[in-house]
């Protein structure tokens, strides 16, 4: 059955549930979707519900008003509700959701697509081990379920997450075996300027870095993992120190844990927009492939509207205004006058967005970076490729995401692509000498997520089902 709204939102993150609020006050119906229960996002991930009495942080304080706002206003909101197709029409979109084990159509006037970003972590010869998780991943971990990855964790990886993921451990019991990053202090030092625009988040960052020096948990900078050990579970990592272009360089060094938290920044989710029909611009500076858009969240196609990281890698302050912005913009599209209260909040948005692309700088992985994945290492999780298996395909003649995809089944497996895609462009660029800009990821198809099958074929009797006439001989 096909329900109608006004505005439907994709993501309840800071930018989608904050686009859906920024609609409802318009008098428009807003249906906000999401795929967890909770709105908050990645970054404002609520507790799950058997921790909800441990002590709250400046993360749960900013979700918890976030879902009472969202609560208390009449915007309707779809918690385990995941988007797998969209069919744009004469008008808006078809958005096809799966929820509670079914398949329904929500027909929107505008669509707001708020989808966030997604981690990339360079493949490293055993990254695959169980106990290694993903920097962000572990953020989640910790906002959900209020427990460090393992007793000793040695924690790697690029731009402010690796700081705020070792405090996080410590805070809730863990020990950091120690920060491993291929910034160096120079890098910090030199986004000192942007990051002055938000002196509130310089000091959260500040305090993070501060608690790891007092506890004497050592600090190697410009320095990546470069091999995992242990068989069936992590029993330590093997590192090394990096050039300016991030290559590793020197002996390796070692060190003890029983868990790895590893991750070289976030990459924007592009593929809901792809769906929708939205091209791609390649913009190194916010993480990548981009979907293209213009100001306030606008689209070249009329009713369709981006925000959030999912448009490029801001972060959560800035994808708060963003989300505010497109909102508006989308009520503007169906009618209202929204541009006054647009105009007042772009200085907002600028200014946070001018802090997180200094992040986002920070985290960005350099060229050398591509040199930690060895033949052997594990590319494709999901089909088990290595690099060696998909630098083959690429000699043979693929030269693009699209073929390899095709020819090896990179990509193809239940994650999508999520894990890797960014490497497998990587390698395309690297193995032809072409610009990053040259190799775009591959054309993605629904389902955007897994679909049941039973979702699709709902409730039948094999009694009812038409019996073909037999073939006339
Ligand atoms: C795993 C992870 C952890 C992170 N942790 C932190 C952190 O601790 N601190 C920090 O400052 N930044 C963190 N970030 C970055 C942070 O997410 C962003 O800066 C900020 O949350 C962006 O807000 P957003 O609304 O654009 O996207 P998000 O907060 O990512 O929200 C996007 C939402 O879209 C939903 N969604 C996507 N596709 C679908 C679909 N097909 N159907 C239904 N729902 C869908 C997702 O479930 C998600 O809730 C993290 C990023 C990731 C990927």
């Amino acid at each position: 059955m096909t329900k109608n709204t006004d505005i439907a939102v994709i993501g309840a993150g800071p930018a989608g549930a904050n686009a859906a609020l920024a609609g409802a006050r318009y008098g428009f119906s807003v249906t906000l979707i999401d795929e967890q229960p909770g709105a908050g996002g990645q970054v404002w991930r609520a507790k799950s519900t058997a921790i909800l009495d441990s002590p709250t942080t400046p993360e749960t304080v900013a979700g918890n008003r976030l879902r009472q706002e969202v609560d208390e206003s009449s915007v309707t909101h779809l918690g385990e509700a995941r988007v797998w197709q969209i069919e744009r029409g004469e008008e808006g979109a078809n958005l096809y959701l799966l929820r509670q084990g079914r398949s329904d159509v929500l027909h929107a006037r505008a669509l707001i697509i708020a989808t966030g970003a997604r981690e990339f972590v360079q493949p490293v010869p055993g990254w695959t081990t169980p106990g290694v998780l993903g920097l962000a991943g572990a953020t989640a971990l910790f906002k959900q379920e209020m427990v460090p990855p393992g007793k000793r964790t040695i924690v790697s990886g690029t731009g402010p997450l690796v700081f705020f993921v070792a405090s996080e451990i410590r805070r809730l019991g863990g020990e950091v075996a120690a920060v491993i990053t291929p910034n160096s202090r120079g890098d910090w030092l030199g986004c000192l300027p942007a990051m002055a625009s938000r002196p509130d988040l310089l000091l959260r960052g500040g305090r993070w870095i501060a608690d790891l020096i007092l506890a004497n948990v050592p600090i190697h900078w410009r320095y990546a993992v470069t091999r995992v050990e242990g068989e069936t579970r992590v029993a330590g990592v093997e590192f090394r120190k990096l050039t300016v272009d991030w290559s590793p360089t020197g002996a390796a060094r070692r060190i003890e844990g029983d868990s790895l938290c590893l991750g070289n920044g976030l990459i924007p989710t592009t593929e809901a927009a792809q769906l929708a029909g939205l091209g791609l611009e390649h913009s190194p500076r916010l993480g990548g492939w981009i979907p293209c858009n213009g100001e306030d969240g606008a689209t070249d196609i009329g009713g369709i509207f981006l925000c959030g990281d999912g448009t490029g890698i801001r972060g959560a302050a800035a994808a708060e205004f963003h989300g505010r912005l497109a909102g508006l913009s989308a009520a503007q599209h169906l009618g209202a006058d929204t541009m006054g209260e647009r105009n007042r909040l772009r200085a907002f948005y600028d200014r946070a967005a001018r802090f997180g692309t200094a992040m986002t700088s920070l985290s960005i992985p350099r060229a050398g970076l591509a040199q930690l994945t060895t033949d052997e290492t594990i590319v494709c999780r999901c089909e088990s490729l290595s690099r060696a298996d998909i630098a083959a395909e690429i000699s043979s003649g693929a030269g693009s995401t699209n073929a390899v995809k095709s020819g090896l089944r990179a990509g193809m497996g239940p994650c999508g692509g999520k894990f890797c895609q960014t490497a497998v462009s990587r390698m395309i660029t690297e193995a032809e000498g072409r610009a990053e800009a040259d190799v775009p990821p591959p054309t993605p198809r629904p389902p955007l997520r897994p679909v049941p099958v039973a979702a699709l074929a709902g409730d039948f009797n094999y009694s009812d089902l038409p019996i073909p006439k037999p073939a006339p001989l």
